[in-house]
């Protein structure tokens, strides 16, 4: 069987397990992508890894698909929380897609003093993760949590996950060039991108204080938020993530 179709299930699976189809996944299958009883489509669900299943009942709103075999074992991102301050729709859809892509654990949208967004879909935003996840043969869909403040979020700052604090004021600052090249792998971690205004004067001393924070440049241009969000989890995972 040839599976060309990746769906994400909140489903058990297992050898013989089935599935019930809600009525989007089967218009999605039968009416969109017109497969049949017997057609073949691969299935995680973020826990159990990726399994091959059958389509072994068909109907229009619903639908039931049986596993064969498992594909591909659980695959984990690393513990990294790719945290930054929304911006507007589609670049902020860019930057949850690029941070499933990229393996990032959590997704964490926060307001800052300078955030332009002032709320977001989280719904929306999660739906984007699962697509990303079924497209980039991910086992694993990073949750997309509410927004939160970021003073607030630091208050109760777990003291063992260290921070990737995104800094446009060291852009070209050579020499806090790769502080995370003495760091120990397999700790946790968070990235922190700031908005289009950047940083307030009151956020960078609190960073400042934050023996967890650890302000890293990302070469001599300032970017915009989403190109830095890709290149800091560029940056994280060529040093401490699962790339090497
Ligand atoms: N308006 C700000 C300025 O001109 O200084 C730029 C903010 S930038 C568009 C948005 C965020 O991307 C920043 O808060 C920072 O987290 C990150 N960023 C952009 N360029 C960076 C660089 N060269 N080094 C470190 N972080 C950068």
């Amino acid at each position: 069987m040839d599976a060309k179709i990746r769906l994400y299930v909140d489903h058990p699976l297992g050898e013989g397990k089935t599935v019930l189809l809600e009525r989007p996944q089967a218009h999605y299958l039968f009416g969109v992508m017109r497969l049949g009883k017997g057609a073949a489509v691969l299935l995680f669900n973020g826990r159990d890894g990726e399994w091959l299943a059958e389509v072994t009942e068909v109907s229009k709103r619903g639908g039931v698909l049986t596993c064969q075999v498992q594909t591909a074992p659980q695959q984990m991102p690393p513990d990294l929380w790719l945290i930054f301050a929304p911006i507007k729709k589609a670049r902020t859809d860019f930057i949850v897609e690029k941070a499933v892509e990229m393996g990032a654990r959590r997704i964490v949208p926060v307001q800052t003093d300078f955030t332009n967004a002032g709320r977001i879909q989280r719904e929306r935003l999660q739906a984007h993760a699962v697509e990303a996840a079924e497209q980039c043969g991910g086992t694993f869909v990073p949750e997309v949590t509410d927004m939160a403040r970021l003073d607030r979020m630091l208050t109760d700052w777990n003291p063992q996950r260290q921070i990737m604090f995104c800094d446009e004021a060291l852009a070209g600052d050579a020499s806090k060039a790769s502080p995370l090249s003495n760091m120990q792998k397999g700790q946790p971690w968070a990235i922190l991108i700031g908005p289009e205004g950047g940083f307030s004067a009151a956020e960078r001393d609190r960073f400042g204080s934050l023996a967890q924070a650890h302000p890293v440049p990302l070469g001599p241009r300032i970017l915009r938020a989403d190109t830095a969000a890709v290149a800091a989890l560029t940056v994280w995972q060529q040093a401490l993530g699962d790339w090497a």
